[in-house]
């Protein structure tokens, strides 16, 4: 069986017959055979796309009846969360307990941005009683969607129900390493009632099938999540055609841990924050800043727990952490252990593959302690169960240390003292902090980062701010 495109409401292969193998992360056996988009899919996919958007109901329709089929699309999604946790456990090497989860997550967002839509107001502004002037939103066309493949069926829905809320058709471009979950949109959106033509699905590499994407001219919004380096090259792209980018990119979160702190708790955070998701989170906490006085307990504590995280195959229920992704992102993962014993950090736990798993993508709970800032692994994206401890001495240290990559996504700071809470939440650079929490998402708030962990927010009415264009009426009364 060929994974194919949707567009236009049906189940198609590419229009050459191309097609890519995808692996098993547990096994790195080729286990799916998917359509290969390229230009020419893509320009299918998106004249389809703009037909629903020129004359189809989905724009037109009252926000009130697209919110009806949003929750119904997240109901169908309910209904098949076994099986979406089946399908992401097997496709990205992720444990299945963790798997579990996606299903109502993604309903969640389906659920919420219909909540958002019709409750949405416009804005007036009344000039004495000579004018009123007044703002419309309307969606902006077709919407492009470029997903990456960590928690691939959550994070696609992540922008899918907010551009299907404001009113905008989409073609989704999934991840090539993890397509397997996108198959099944279709039939999701068909039982919800979802017009054809609303939403269309490419398969494809990234370079090839979502370069097209962000070329095409009919295409006036890219919202994009994914690596920093991927997000620079569709931004050049993007600017022959002056596109809305939305971008959700890297992340090397520090998780600041100050002597007064909770420790249990902050280590509690630690522990989850780098591990879980097999390390492959956006958020992921992957240095931790630990105060000089308790730094060593600290890290010796991570470092036990560290040692525990049970590493094994992804559908046993008793696995924390599973298989990355894919073959080559492992041997990524595995060069920055590297790097980083011949950088001088001390490995403190794993940094190797667990003897009981000979072949898949696995990988220990990693813990590098006595990490500097010139390391490469202080400064760069590693996306896996690594994290990286450095000592700190004052409260300035801290921020410093915080601030000394390019990344600004996500921190988080466990103190007890509420005035240094707020002085450290306000001068770290990133676009979220977490004081003396752990990653708990509150969808209204804007999500996203600063510097090179991405540009503009999404979350909330920001979601739909990417998917509208405010049109203004002033009107003499
Ligand atoms: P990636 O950049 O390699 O790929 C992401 C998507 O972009 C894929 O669908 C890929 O096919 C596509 N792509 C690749 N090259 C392209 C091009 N030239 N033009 C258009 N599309 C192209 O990222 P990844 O490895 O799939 O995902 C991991 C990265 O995503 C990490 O850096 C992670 O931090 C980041 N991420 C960020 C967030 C966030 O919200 N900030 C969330 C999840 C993941």
């Amino acid at each position: 069986m060929i994974l194919e495109h949707y567009i236009d409401g049906a189940h198609v292969p590419s229009i050459s017959g191309d097609t890519f193998t995808s692996l098993e992360p547990a096994t790195n056996r080729p286990y799916l055979t998917v359509s290969a988009g390229h230009a020419e899919d893509v320009a299918a996919a998106v004249a389809a796309a703009r037909k629903a958007f020129g004359d189809g109901p989905w724009p037109r329709m009252p926000a009130g009846e697209r919110a009806a089929t949003l929750r119904a699309i997240a109901a169908a999604i309910e209904t098949r969360d076994e099986r979406l946790a089946a399908l992401e456990c097997r496709d990205t090497g992720l444990p299945i307990t963790q798997a579990r989860g996606q299903a109502r997550r993604a309903a969640q967002n389906f659920r919420f941005f219909a909540d958002v839509i019709t409750t949405l107001g416009e804005d007036v502004y009344r000039v004495g009683s000579a004018q009123l002037n007044y703002v419309l939103r309307k969606p902006v066309g077709v919407a492009g969607l470029i997903t990456p493949w960590n928690t691939p069926f959550m994070l696609a829905t992540w922008k899918l129900a907010p551009a299907l809320a404001a009113g905008c058709p989409v073609v989704l471009k999934p991840a090539e390493w993890s397509p397997l979950s996108a198959g099944l949109l279709p039939e999701i959106m068909e039982e919800a009632g979802l017009p054809p033509g609303v939403f269309n699905l490419v398969h494809g590499i990234g370079e090839d099938a979502g370069a097209a994407l962000v070329e095409h001219p009919d295409v006036p919004v890219i919202s994009f999540t994914g690596e920093s380096a991927t997000g620079r090259v569709i931004m050049r792209a993007a600017a022959g055609h002056l596109k809305t980018l939305s971008m959700e990119l890297g992340g090397k979160s520090p998780l600041i841990v100050f002597d007064d702190a909770d420790l249990e708790r902050a280590l509690d955070a630690a522990v989850f924050g780098v591990f879980s998701l097999n390390g492959e989170r956006c958020t992921a906490s992957s240095r931790v800043l630990a105060h000089a006085p308790i730094y060593a307990e600290f890290t010796a504590r991570l470092a036990e727990r560290a040692a525990q995280v049970r590493v094994g195959v992804p559908d046993d229920p008793a696995t924390e952490l599973g298989a990355l992704i894919h073959p080559d992102h492992h041997a990524q993962v595995s060069e920055y252990v590297r790097i980083g014993v011949a950088e001088g950090a001390r490995l403190a736990a794993g940094g190797a593959r667990p003897p009981h798993l000979p072949e898949g993508n696995y990988l220990s709970a990693t813990v590098f302690a006595d990490v500097t800032p010139d390391m490469r692994v202080f400064q760069e994206e590693i996306f896996g169960p690594v994290v990286c401890v450095t000592p700190f001495g004052s409260e300035s240290e801290a921020v410093e240390l915080a601030n000394a990559t390019r990344y600004g996504l996500a921190a988080y700071v466990w103190t007890s003292d509420l005035r240094r809470a707020h002085r450290m939440a306000q001068a770290v650079e990133s676009g979220m902090v977490w004081v003396n929490s752990q990653n708990v998402r509150d969808l209204r708030t804007p999500f996203g980062g600063v510097k090179a962990s991405g540009l503009g927010r999404e979350g909330g009415r920001h979601s739909i701010d990417v998917y509208t264009a405010a049109h203004i009426v002033h009107l003499a009364t």
